[in-house]
């Protein structure tokens, strides 16, 4: 597996030696009551909580600042991901750093996750029973990074998140509410690359995020 330097904070790189005790496929979730992020990252080294475990080369926990102000938050790892164990850094990584840029942050700045941490095979889309497993690590790690606000890319983050079944072009556009944190819904950047026009109707949905939290570029 890839290092962890450099892309988690020190105290999580103590932590990250430790292995979870509960690292059987398809065990109970067991998930510990976590206090710190790095416990959080700790815990799902070596995790087999679910099959997505079987295919993968690295856990790819998630990047960024301690104290984000914004957290992207997609869907799941794809090749160069799960080669790297670094989230977004492929095509759609590439023009969602351009966003991230776009509205005068910088990418260190943020925090980014995925709802599974594991590549799914033939990048499908992950299965219900293997978001159920892996969901509790990222709302831990929202829990700990306390974000001002979260950005949902794409209908499986967006749903996931708000526990609802309405399409993504029904929750844009609107202020919803993550465990009292601000969540705006949008696009994917794997579908803007499919699908540039959409490119501007994202960009309304970053404008509109940081305007609800008073975000000056
Ligand atoms: S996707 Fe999540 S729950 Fe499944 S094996 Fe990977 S880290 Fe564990």
């Amino acid at each position: 597996m890839r290092s962890l330097k450099g892309y988690l904070p020190k105290d999580a790189m103590v932590m990250a030696k430790k292995k979870s005790k509960n690292s059987k496929a398809g065990a109970p979730i067991g998930i510990p009551a976590f206090s710190t992020l790095a416990e959080v990252h700790a815990s799902l080294q070596d995790c087999k909580r679910c099959k997505l475990c079987k295919g993968r080369t690295n856990i790819v926990l998630g990047e960024g600042s301690s104290k984000p102000t914004f957290m992207f938050v997609g869907e799941a790892p794809g090749a160069k991901e799960d080669e790297s164990g670094r989230p977004f850094i492929g095509r759609s990584g590439q023009l969602l750093t351009k966003m991230i840029e776009a509205m005068g942050v910088k990418r260190e700045d943020v925090f980014i996750a995925n709802v599974v941490k594991c590549r799914p095979p033939d990048n499908r889309a992950p299965r219900p029973a293997e978001i159920e497993q892996c969901k509790p690590f990222l709302e831990a790690q929202i829990k700990m990074l306390k974000p001002k606000v979260i950005i949902a890319l794409g209908a499986t983050a967006a749903k996931n998140l708000l526990c609802t079944k309405e399409p993504i072009g029904e929750l844009r556009g609107k202020v919803h509410s993550y465990q009292n944190t601000k969540l705006i819904a949008t696009f994917h950047p794997a579908y803007l690359l499919r699908n540039p026009p959409a490119k501007k109707d994202c960009w309304e949905d970053l404008q509109f995020a940081m305007k609800e939290i008073g975000w000056k570029k």
